[in-house]
């Protein structure tokens, strides 16, 4: 088997559901044996997989685990290099992160999501902007690598607030920027609201707006996007989320987390009491199974290499002559012509018109392709 290049860690307790999130994550989970149940799927999925490159904790919230939780998972696998934890501002505190960073992380990732405390009320986060810089501050004071998590497009923000939080967030050293723009999630609660007309977003065009005026601020300020959401100083982009990109094989753990192997895809129960009695029985705590077909595979690859902004080369994945034939007609020839998409002989890749609406540029160019 090809090299697992990353392994992804969900650890799915969140002290209060924010309203907007669609994550796997439960506001009372027993919490004690999670370290057993991670180390027994590590065991069950694949007792020869004991290198990872790149590992990552994700969730839910991460930070609500103390250091010998991650301890315990790096110090049953070796040769990692990036080891990322997403860490919420409560929990920034310059004591933790001393013992994270005692145990081998050494890649912050701080859910801030907003430097304005009417964003981030309207997102009913915990924090306010004060213990969001705070949290900053107490990051950069203990890991040289910290990434911060933006959303934009939130009810009543403007064009000028966001900008202003851009630019205090640049005035740190801070080295890699998420940007997402607010997404409406089917049975989330401001789904619900949106629908009964208590909460208004902006519209798409606003939203654009932002977009545009976020990459190029960030531009101006050193932070080259190299995904469409993804923003770092050179050296620093996510090299977990890009072996994703990439489509190389990756492992995840726990529920609800999904993994790539050799063509097939798994994700796994999203149900903690559920996955807790399937990994007590020694089994795979597996929901969904899918292996993709040659041409499944190549749509994935489009769809998920075309979001990394250096493109795809269209000659590793055999179909360059196969593109230069269909450019000269309709409507991928309209994609060029219009900046959505641009080609430079091998390497296709998204133009910067064709950012914001990409899902719709990309899905023209499968459906013509393949
Ligand atoms: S956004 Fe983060 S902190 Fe909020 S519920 Fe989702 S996973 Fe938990």
């Amino acid at each position: 088997m090809e090299e697992v290049s990353s392994l992804y860690v969900h650890v799915p307790f969140c002290r209060k559901k924010c309203i907007y999130c669609d994550f796997y994550s439960l506001e009372k989970g027993e919490r004690g044996d999670y370290l057993k149940l991670i180390l027994k799927e590590l065991n069950l999925n694949a007792p020869q997989f004991n290198q990872f490159p790149t590992v990552y904790f994700g969730g839910g919230t991460p930070s609500l685990m103390g250091a010998p939780f991650f301890e315990g998972v790096l110090s049953r696998i070796g040769q990692f290099s990036e080891v990322s934890v997403e860490v919420n501002p409560e929990d920034a505190t310059r004591e933790k992160l001393k013992e994270y960073k005692e145990v081998g992380i050494n890649r912050i990732s701080l859910g801030i999501q907003s430097l304005n405390d009417r964003v981030l009320r309207a997102l009913k986060r915990q924090n306010t902007a004060k213990e969001n810089l705070k949290a900053i501050e107490n990051s950069l004071s203990v890991f040289s690598n910290v990434s911060v998590d933006l959303i934009y497009g939130a009810p009543g923000q403007t064009l000028e607030e966001l900008l202003k939080e851009l630019e205090v967030i640049t005035s740190y050293p801070i080295k890699h920027i998420s940007l997402y723009a607010l997404t409406l999630y089917e049975g989330t609660p401001l789904l619900e609201k949106v629908r009964k007309g208590e909460v208004k977003l902006p519209e798409e065009e606003e939203t654009s707006e932002f977009y545009y005026n976020a990459i190029d601020f960030l531009k101006d300020r050193g932070f080259s996007q190299y995904e469409l959401s993804n923003f770092a100083v050179k050296g620093f982009e996510s090299r977990h989320n890009i072996s994703y990109w990439k489509l190389k094989n990756y492992l995840g753990l726990g529920p609800s987390a999904a993994s790539f192997l050799e063509r097939t895809y798994r994700q796994n129960l999203k149900d903690l009491k559920a996955y807790r009695e399937k990994v007590e029985r020694g089994e795979l705590p597996t929901e969904v199974e899918e292996r993709y077909s040659k041409k499944e595979l190549l749509e994935l690859k489009l769809l998920m290499g075309l979001r990394l902004t250096e493109g795809i080369d269209l000659e590793e994945l055999k179909i360059r002559e196969a593109f230069e034939e269909l450019s000269k007609r309709e409507p991928v020839n309209s994609l060029l012509e219009e900046g959505l998409l641009v080609y430079n002989r091998p390497v296709l890749r998204i133009g910067k018109k064709g950012l914001f609406t990409y899902n719709a540029v990309v899905g023209t160019l499968i459906s013509s392709l393949l």
